[in-house]
């Protein structure tokens, strides 16, 4: 995947969410960063948010990070981000106040703030699709006020936070919030990867590596990354890839076909979001194999019916439902997983222009993750 790949998309109409009473807070002001519209932001004053419904909590943000999700928000793509809006939806924080029907967090617990806000009751909650929950889903940084800010008011604090057990090492635990379980959920489960299975993952960016380090559970016998940037591919190398394919220099299918006695791959995954990788991912799927898309998908891409039909494939799509945080929450305090790999940049949150310099630059920064500490 590219820096302007991103994980997670509203494909629901989507419920108002109305935040009238963060005018009337108690008047304390917070720093924040701010969309205000295609192509500006700023760090500016915004009013600290206040507990609005019962369910709600106050998260102190310790860290965060930018996703490409932001960087697409920033261009403009999603017309449902209003001016005045609070990005960012992945953090980790201590929870400042509750509301009087949170029951499982307090203040001063330490927390991950997951990408998805789920109000564990509705029809899609109650069938672990938390990102399709009638009342929540991608709604931070999105719909309501997001992480990107020194304070974020967390709706749902119950079923949308996850305590962070003592000792943890938190910077890693931010990509908890989107990235592991986007790259696992949406690659790895729905694709179906299998011990001594061959995977293909197009797109070595964030996403693409978070689904290639969550593959590794289950013990392909291959993983091959591709991706036109070498730099890229050698991370990929680092993170466990067995084979990288520069497909900028040459032919991925040929040499696909190649690494796998002529038939494909049992699982192809799509980390980029655009058609011709979600078309190489067609001419790369083996007879009774998997595309297993994440990228984000702007425009119409061509179906290949007339050579699929026959082949006893399928195409699975999914916006990450978080379903699986707790599970990826012990698989890095047992060291299984360490995502802290996928962090490239570090800064202040208050120097949050210059990270997404950086971050809109990621090739030649060689950037994947960048941190933003409150402090
Ligand atoms: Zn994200
Ligand atoms: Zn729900």
């Amino acid at each position: 995947m590219n820096s302007t790949a991103t994980p997670i998309k509203i494909t629901k109409p989507v419920p108002v969410f109305k935040e009238t009473k963060q005018e009337n807070g108690i008047g304390k002001k917070m720093k924040a960063l701010v969309y205000h519209g295609a192509g500006k932001k700023l760090w500016e004053e915004k009013p600290k948010p206040v507990v609005q419904n019962d369910t709600d909590a106050i998260v102190k943000i310790i860290k965060t990070t930018i996703c490409g999700t932001d960087l697409h928000i920033l261009k403009g793509d999603l017309p449902a981000v209003t001016e005045g809006r609070i990005l960012g939806h992945e953090g980790v924080g201590i929870v400042e106040e509750t509301g009087s029907a949170v029951t499982d967090f307090k203040k001063g617990d330490h927390v991950i703030i997951s990408c998805v806000t789920s109000c564990g009751k509705c029809v899609y909650c109650k069938r672990g699709m938390y990102s399709h929950c009638v009342n929540g889903g991608w709604i931070l940084g999105h719909l309501i006020d997001g992480t990107q800010a020194e304070y974020v008011r967390i709706p749902y604090a119950d079923n949308s936070l996850y305590h962070i057990p003592d000792r943890s090492d938190e910077e890693a635990l931010v990509m908890l919030s989107d990235i592991l379980p986007t790259g696992f959920e949406c690659g790895v489960l729905n694709g179906k990867v299998q011990p001594g299975n061959t995977v293909a993952i197009v797109g070595s960016g964030p996403i693409g590596l978070a689904a290639l380090l969550t593959a590794q559970f289950y013990s392909p016998a291959e993983i091959i990354m591709i991706d036109p940037d070498d730099n890229r591919l050698e991370t990929a190398k680092q993170f466990g890839a067995t084979q990288t394919i520069n497909n900028s220099k040459k032919n991925a299918i040929e040499r696909v076909k190649e690494l796998t006695d002529g038939i494909g791959v049992d699982t192809a995954i799509e980390a980029v979001g655009i058609p011709a990788t979600f078309g190489l991912c067609q001419s790369l799927v083996a007879p009774g194999g998997v595309i297993a898309n994440i990228g984000v998908h702007g425009k119409s891409v061509e179906l290949h019916l007339e050579t699929l039909w026959s082949q006893n494939i399928a195409i699975t799509t999914r916006l990450v439902d978080t379903v699986t945080t707790s599970m990826l929450l012990k698989t890095v305090q047992s060291k299984k997983l360490d995502p802290k790999l996928l962090i490239t940049h570090r800064f202040k949150l208050s120097d949050i222009i210059k990270a997404y310099d950086v971050f809109q630059h990621a090739a030649k920064e060689k950037a994947l993750k960048v941190i933003l500490t409150n402090d």
